[in-house]
């Protein structure tokens, strides 16, 4: 068995389409040469389709006049092969240049087959499971018009307040990497003509950068980070994303450092086009070019479209400040037409990748109508791949067959499955619940009732619990992460009938449990698990699924400790485990520092045995790492239990001493094992100079491999785990 992580899966697959598509290069000069200014205007401009909250309302009548005009690049929240095609018809067929548009949508995590959202794809710590969202979301998506999905979010974060936390991969950059290269795999496919077949869409890492960064967890707040942290923390997701082939970047909300992002030239220009040499397209948020306004960074609409052109936005979404005042701007010298042209090419070259010159239209007969057992199937199995069993006391769990169950709480009839940015499917096709899931999982004659009065004649009760859909996603930040109204009594409720109970968690993000947890046999964080939760849930409560997911993010014992997270500095008093009640370290006065699951938790129906890690080398030079010599750690893994089930074996390191100072892990490898009962594997990870080094705080980006001892540690969780050492000199 191979170790995997994005470093193992970025160097074996062929990177995909992207946008360098040399063979179009020529072509692309010679249409730029023959554009009026209008016209170049035009293509960095993306108008809404629907939805009436863009500044001036729903846009509809606008994008079909501009596109007529041949003024248009860009066309978002459009849905349906007919309504495209006949768009599409008026931008090829009435305008004078006949370029073809390109449609966008917020295909996040799924366009009819609703997946579990990505937080959750997360805890599967597997990134296939994003790869199947992503190809499965762009085949039903493409055939239905759209060109273009705004994903995958790739914002690392440490804010479970946050609400958008739901779109993101949690706290870790690694992790979050291995997901964000995966899923642009997955819209995207691989190979230098990927986005030309119509069964695959460009992809959009978002939010370029640092969003996860909001002060206080609040929606598009300030942020303000070091050099180091941006580099260490935020941006390795989207290096993994472009390394993927990565068509386009979405500019984020925030302020970085007191610049907001669509005005950063640093981040946009200097680090993504110019280091990273990217030459897709930089795409604006929903009239994020509007927003340096009340910033208060631009005086008017025509100094945020030269501030966002010149710092390397490419093209404006929703707000309407470049077209406007663009052609005036170039006339008085403060936007130059090479960087124009520069954006212009960067928009007609993802329309030539895409090969939409060559094929504008999409079948309108072989449109996909629906989700299909196939996808269904596969959203079922990353549901149930996703879910993180986080108690399980006197065995509770699986359910044995013939047991009287109880099924009870606000979510267990509930639609609230798809969760946050569900896509048009999250509407036309109703998420199979868990009470439905687990009426079918129990089958004919079993004895499963619904309803609080029907709880003390049950063996078990399922007490179904969490978050509504709206309470996270964009703008769904809260302050108090329980459980909300009335739910906890609920849970006192059923605890004071006797009767062992599961509580299943239906959410957004990570929440606070309180003293209900001690009461609870056994607890399932099954987040917002898509179109086929409710069965999900039930294979894993009745054990035909072993779960085998990891926290991607640290559960808080109160919204006090936040930030709570496992990739945190030490202080010069730092935490020793041994005297927990050592408060005059880094913790609280009234609650242990630690949260209440780490980073990586998760049990299982079985028991596993993790062994001692044994490195290649003791010795390695940080002259031949940064050569690209490579050190290999290998795990043995037992399945020690009497039924099969899945480990994730995790591998962090720790720099002790270094001129920079370091978090007390970093997650640098994982694999998901699958092992019948007794089995064991060997599990091999693979480091390198990107492993082991880390990024200084120089502006201009140095990334340095320093010599001294690096600890190695292998288990099961970021608490857990055997370790080595290994000397860089
Ligand atoms: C969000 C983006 C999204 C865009 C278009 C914005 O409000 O921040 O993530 O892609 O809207 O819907």
């Amino acid at each position: 068995m191979t170790g995997s992580g994005a470093a193992a899966v970025a160097a074996t697959e062929p990177a995909a389409a992207g946008t360098a598509d040399g063979g179009h290069e020529e072509e692309i000069r010679a249409l730029i040469g023959r554009m009026t200014v209008a016209e170049k205007l035009g293509q960095l401009q993306q108008l809404s389709w629907t939805g009436a909250t863009g500044p001036g309302g729903s846009q509809t009548a606008a994008a079909e006049q501009a596109a007529r005009k041949g003024e248009l690049g860009s066309v978002l929240n459009i849905i349906g092969a007919r309504h495209s095609n006949a768009l599409q018809r008026i931008a090829v067929e009435e305008s004078r240049l006949g370029i073809p548009l390109v449609f966008g949508l917020d295909v996040i995590h799924g366009f009819w087959t609703t997946f579990p959202i990505p937080l959750a794809q997360a805890a599967a710590f597997d990134p296939e499971v994003a790869r199947v969202d992503g190809e499965v979301s762009a085949k039903e998506a493409r055939s239905q018009g759209v060109h273009w999905t705004f994903a995958p979010m790739m914002d690392v974060t440490h804010e479970p307040r946050w609400g958008r936390i739901a779109e993101s991969c949690g706290e870790d950059p690694y992790l979050t990497a291995a997901f964000a290269a995966a899923k642009t795999r997955g819209y995207q496919g691989s190979g230098p003509d990927s986005l030309k077949a119509k069964d695959r869409v460009a992809a959009c890492a978002k939010h370029f950068v640092a969003y996860g960064g909001a002060e206080g967890g609040r929606d598009y707040n300030t942020v303000d980070v070091s050099e180091s942290r941006l580099r260490n923390l935020y941006l390795p997701p989207f290096k993994a994303a472009l390394d993927a082939g990565c068509a386009t970047v979405m500019a984020s909300f925030n302020t970085l450092s007191g610049i907001p992002a669509h005005a950063n030239g640093h981040t946009l220009t200097e680090i993504l086009k110019e280091d990273w040499e990217f030459d897709g397209v930089v795409v604006s948020d929903w009239n994020g070019v509007g927003e340096l306004l009340p910033h208060g960074f631009a005086a008017d609409g025509a100094d945020a479209g030269r501030i966002a052109l010149n710092a390397g936005v490419d093209m404006e979404m929703v707000s309407t400040h470049l077209a406007e005042h663009g052609a005036r701007l170039l006339a008085d010298g403060r936007i130059k037409e090479e960087r124009l042209d520069d954006a212009v090419a960067r928009v007609l070259r993802l329309k030539h990748a895409l090969g939409l010159f060559a094929d504008p239209y999409v079948r309108e007969a072989q449109a996909v109508p629906g989700p299909t057992p196939e996808t269904r199937r596969a959203a079922r199995e990353a549901a149930a791949r996703s879910m993180v069993l986080l108690k399980n006391e006197g065995g509770v769990l699986p359910i044995a067959p013939g047991k009287a169950v109880a099924v009870v709480g606000p979510f267990a009839d509930s639609r609230d499955l798809h969760g946050t940015w569900a896509g048009p499917g999250g509407e036309k096709f109703p998420p199979v619940t868990v009470l439905h899931g687990i009426r079918d999982a129990a089958g004919r004659g079993a004895r499963v009732t619904y309803g609080v009065g029907a709880t003390k004649a049950a063996d078990v009760v399922v007490v179904v619990v969490g978050e509504g859909v709206k309470l996270s996603g964009e703008a769904a930040s809260r302050s108090d992460l329980g459980l909300p109204e009335g739910q906890e009594e609920l849970i006192r409720a059923v605890a004071a009938t006797g009767v062992p109970f599961v509580v299943v968690l239906l959410n957004g993000r990570p929440l606070t449990v309180g003293n209900w947890v001690d009461s609870a046999s056994a607890v399932l964080e099954a987040w917002h698990p898509g179109i086929e939760g409710g069965n999900a849930v039930a294979d894993v409560l009745f054990g035909r699924v072993n779960p085998g997911g990891k926290l991607p993010v640290s559960f808080p014992r109160t919204v006090g400790q936040i930030p709570v997270h496992y990739n945190h500095e030490n202080t010069g008093r730092p935490y020793d485990p041994k005297s927990p009640g050592n408060t005059f370290v880094t913790g609280y006065l009234d609650v242990d520092r630690t949260p209440q699951f780490p980073f990586g938790y998760g049990l299982s129906y079985t028991t596993f045995e993790i062994g001692e890690p044994r490195a290649s080398v003791t010795r390695i030079g940080a002259a031949e790492l940064k050569r690209g010599e490579r050190l290999e750690v290998e795990v043995s893994v037992r399945n020690t239990g009497e039924v099969a089930g899945d480990e994730v074996v995790q591998l962090y390191v720790h720099d002790p001493v270094a001129s920079l100072v370091q978090p007390v892990r970093r997650l640098r490898g994982f694999e998901r094992v699958a092992l019948g009962a007794g089995e064991s594997a060997d599990v091999r990870f693979s480091l390198g100079a990107e492993d082991l080094g880390f990024w200084t705080n120089a502006v201009d980006g140095r990334f340095v491999v320093e010599p001294g001892r690096i600890e190695l540690f292998v288990g099961s969780s970021s608490t857990a785990g055997a370790s080595c050492t290994i000397e860089v000199s």
